[in-house]
């Protein structure tokens, strides 16, 4: 598929519909067309001719749409960072991906502003080159970046429309997700490619309950897009029904557990749309399972199905060999197929073992732990690593360890999950201090959540923390993680 193309199209046919709504503002295609092909003129006159990316940093401004489009079109692939990051985090992702430059919101509008009033020549882009890098914890301290090819989102995208059939030009898609996590590469290609409105949630709205009511109300979403945990809180509100929403078509979940009572609260409320479970780790290129549940599906099943895989792409079940497993029996979760990444970028090592064993085909090891059942239907039961998802954020609890370790005062540290309803609500960080002096458990806790906080985002940032002398052992001489997990 040529994405940009068809992005493009509908800026020449429907020039006034609107493309993108953030807050009080609005984008319409034809200003997309035109304000992604300025940037890309600028573009081409001041990048370096190497093959560098382009990081893109903001939140949900419509200039975030225009600077993905205008780095393509100049033949470049963007890092999208959301301004929530600290600036610790956002100088590594960009010393990482080695990025040509940084483009703000503001930096955005002034090319444009200066950029000459002509359509550039723009390069012909190939589907096997870079379109995004995505970020994610890396259990070292370190963000890793997930490449993604155009090919492998068109894999994606090309899967979606056929299963979705979206209503060309008339749908509204829910963006929740910041721009750098890739849940939020389903709401914004699927709208842009099917010359929909991207309606996007920002933090100030979800910051406040009653806004996000007032907020949804007004945005006439068809297909929404979330998170599980970000349905759940909207939940909350008896008014969150279809009487809010009436033009709801369907729910699209990706990123974490769908617990059963939020998918049978949501076919109750919404008895006119579709509840869709969909899996897939930011490696595979968003999700890579689908299945619309009922409430037949609902009543067979305590831990929902995760779905089938699209056309043309495998999911193996393997022991801890890499041997294949029969259906029914659990193991590692590989997936193969052409919407796989071809790596992390600069991380040679890390990314042979990961996107290994794919007989040809490329292949990522999930870390995820599942069941095929007889029917080919996909069952995610856990991690093998500690990696966890909390609010739809992926976190490897090794990172937050790291980011502690460095602090000063601090000999080793551990970092769990605090569960609720089996699910991680929180974090809790057990540290052992090089000596404490006279300071208190608070002025600790106070100290370290703000050191944390300049070098990881907020939601990585543990909650609790509980100050020991040493760590409780195993048989093998490891830190006991079980018995830290009895002290919550
Ligand atoms: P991310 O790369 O942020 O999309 O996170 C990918 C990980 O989220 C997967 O490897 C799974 O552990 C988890 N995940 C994604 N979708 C689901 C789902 N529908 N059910 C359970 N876990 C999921």
């Amino acid at each position: 598929m040529d994405i940009v193309g068809s992005i493009d199209r509908w800026g020449r046919l429907t020039p006034d519909r609107i493309a993108h709504v953030s807050g009080a503002r609005k984008l319409t295609y034809g200003e997309l067309l035109d304000a992604s092909d300025f940037l890309a003129a600028s573009l081409l006159v001041t990048l370096p001719e190497n093959a560098s990316p382009v990081l893109v940093l903001g939140h949900k401004e419509p200039e975030m749409l225009i600077a993905f489009l205008g780095v393509l079109k100049a033949g470049r692939a963007y890092v999208p960072v959301d301004t929530s990051l600290p600036r610790t985090r956002i100088a590594q992702i960009a010393n990482r991906s080695e990025c040509a430059t940084i483009l703000t919101p503001e930096d955005v509008s002034k090319r444009i502003a200066e950029a000459p009033r002509e359509r550039p020549r723009l390069p012909p882009r190939d589907p096997g080159a870079p379109h995004y890098v995505i970020f994610t914890s890396g259990s070292t301290g370190e963000p890793k970046g997930v490449v993604i090819t155009s090919a492998n989102l068109s894999v994606f995208l090309n899967w979606m429309l056929a299963e979705q059939r979206f209503a060309n030009g008339d749908e509204v898609f829910l963006n929740q997700a910041p721009f750098s996590f890739d849940l939020s590469v389903m709401d914004l290609y699927l709208s842009l490619v099917t010359g929909g409105t991207l309606f996007s949630v920002t933090k100030e709205d979800v910051s406040n309950l009653k806004r996000l009511y007032e907020v949804l109300a007004v945005s006439s979403v068809t297909t929404w897009v979330s998170t599980p945990s970000f349905a759940q809180l909207c939940l909350a509100d008896s008014q969150f029904r279809e009487e809010l929403l009436p033009g709801m078509r369907r729910f699209l979940f990706c990123g974490e557990t769908l617990p059963p009572f939020v998918a049978g609260a949501l076919l109750d409320r919404f008895p006119s749309a579709s509840v869709w479970n969909t899996y897939g780790p930011t490696e595979a290129t968003v999700a890579m399972t689908s299945i619309r549940l009922d409430k037949e599906t609902l009543a067979r099943h305590s831990s929902l199905p995760v779905g089938f895989p699209m056309p043309g792409v495998q999911v193996e079940i393997m022991d801890e060999s890499g041997s294949p497993m029969p259906p029914g029996t659990p193991g590692e979760i590989l997936i193969r197929g052409a919407n796989v990444s071809s790596g992390y970028l600069g991380q040679p090592e890390l990314s042979e073992r990961v996107f290994s064993g794919g007989n040809g085909a490329a292949s990522y090891r999930t870390g995820d732990l599942g069941y095929l059942d007889s029917t080919g239907l996909l069952f995610v039961t856990g991690r093998m690593d500690d990696q966890i998802k909390l609010s739809g954020y992926r976190i490897e609890l090794g990172d937050i360890e790291a980011n502690l370790r460095e602090l000063p005062g601090v000999r080793d540290a551990i970092v769990l999950p605090v569960l609720k309803n089996g699910r991680p609500d929180a974090l809790a960080a057990f540290v052992i201090l090089l000596g404490r002096g006279e300071a208190s458990d608070l002025e600790l806790l106070l100290a370290m959540r703000g050191e944390l906080s300049k070098s990881l985002p907020a939601y990585m940032v543990p909650k609790r923390f509980i100050f020991l002398e040493t760590f409780p052992m195993t048989a093998n001489g490891k830190a006991n993680r079980d018995k830290l997990g009895e002290l919550l």
